[in-house]
């Protein structure tokens, strides 16, 4: 079925064909996704996810350009026959077209997806980050320099999430981890060039330590206390957006380049592919993080896992969860995180959560024949 119709307003009239009818005549599975406004169309080589008013589709974890965004219509859902042909070349072209190469585009920072060629340019095929052995753990402690980040009655959180990155550092070598520091000093590096480090050193596992605290009343501040591990997916509650906003808001502040404090729908869906590799294992991780810091001094604090869109975690192309030890804005949180032994017995708990992590990795290897 083709109908030639109008497109938005930016565009010129396209054919546009009923994406139901294409996937049965390419055999393909359909569904569709009314909350999100998406579908997909799998076939036996590709799962192609499209989504309504977003010109672009991730076809096996890739992002690619549209010729038009796909219209939901008449309860009909509409795709540029052109980009159908791209995408699903009929058989006799499908060698020709598979040459073109998926254009895969990070949200953020192009050094970062230099580093991902490089990356995949000197790994074995399936062996990226999340899939091969655990060996190289990136520390990201948060802010630092003119950044002091969230600041408590008596501490700075650029000067606790130093410290504690520092012990971690020592456990985790004992444990036998490659370990790197994005930073080791008071220094300031932006939210960008943090991830980038973290892929030109190749990392299995990317952690941003960082001290939560909240504006409010002295009493509130009383109230709110305990950890948080967040990954990198779109907000479900207000307060886990206003905590990215927080976080990134030194990007905006300092000017960096591409810097904002909230992703776009577009922006969320081009990452997804892109995350879609890592997120089982940033899940991984925070499973074991709950575990290991569970009967520790400093307690969960509204369930203790949330996902928004934190800028530092945008650009890494591996595992990687944001770590909130805990409110610096609280007391009773900021006294334990100043303290030694505070500082070593949170420490402790991490190195033992990315050792039972890497045993996890690996036993899921093992079930691989890997
Ligand atoms: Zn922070």
């Amino acid at each position: 079925m083709l109908l030639l119709f109008g497109w938005a307003l930016s565009f010129a009239d396209v054919t546009a064909v009923d994406a139901e009818t294409v996937s049965k005549k390419i055999g393909a599975s359909f569904h569709w996704f009314p909350v999100q406004k998406s579908f997909i169309l799998v076939t036996e080589k590709d799962t192609a996810k499209f989504a309504v008013g977003i010109p672009y589709a991730s076809v096996n974890g890739s992002t690619i350009d549209l010729t038009a965004s796909p219209v939901l219509d008449d309860g009909h859902l509409w795709i540029a026959e052109e980009d159908v042909n791209k995408l699903f070349p009929p058989k006799s072209e499908a060698t020709a077209a598979k040459a073109e190469p998926a254009k895969a585009e990070p949200a953020k920072a192009t050094a970062a997806k230099d580093a991902a060629k490089t990356v995949t340019a000197t790994k074995p095929k399936n062996e990226t980050a999340g899939t091969r052995e655990v060996k190289t753990i990136v520390i990201d402690p948060g802010h630092g320099g003119k950044d002091s980040g969230a600041l408590g009655k008596n501490a700075q959180e650029k000067d606790i999430v130093l410290a504690v990155s520092k012990l971690l550092k020592k456990d985790l070598e004992k444990a036998g981890f490659n370990v790197k520091m994005t930073r080791d000093k008071d220094v300031f590096i932006e939210l960008g060039q943090r991830a980038n480090l973290a892929n030109q050193w190749d990392g299995d596992l990317f952690i941003s330590l960082h001290c939560n605290a909240i504006d409010a009343s002295a009493e509130r501040k009383k109230q709110i206390k305990g950890f948080h591990v967040y990954v990198l997916r779109a907000p479900e509650s207000e307060e886990d957006k206003a905590i990215a906003r927080r976080e990134n808001k030194v990007a905006t502040l300092y000017g960096e380049k591409n810097a904002k404090e909230e992703l776009s729908p577009i922006e969320w869906f081009k990452l997804e592919a892109r995350l879609e590799k890592y997120k089982q294992n940033s899940y991984m991780f925070t499973e074991e993080m709950l575990k290991a810091m569970d009967g520790g001094k400093i307690k969960r604090q509204a369930g203790g896992v949330g996902g928004a869109g934190f800028m530092v975690l945008v650009g890494a192309l591996m595992p990687a969860v944001l770590f909130e030890i805990g409110f610096i804005s609280n007391l009773e949180d900021e006294a334990y995180m100043m303290s030694k032994a505070g500082q070593e017995d949170i420490a402790a708990r991490i190195s033992k959560a990315v050792s039972t992590y890497k045993d996890a990795v690996h036993s899921y290897r093992e079930t691989l024949g890997r």
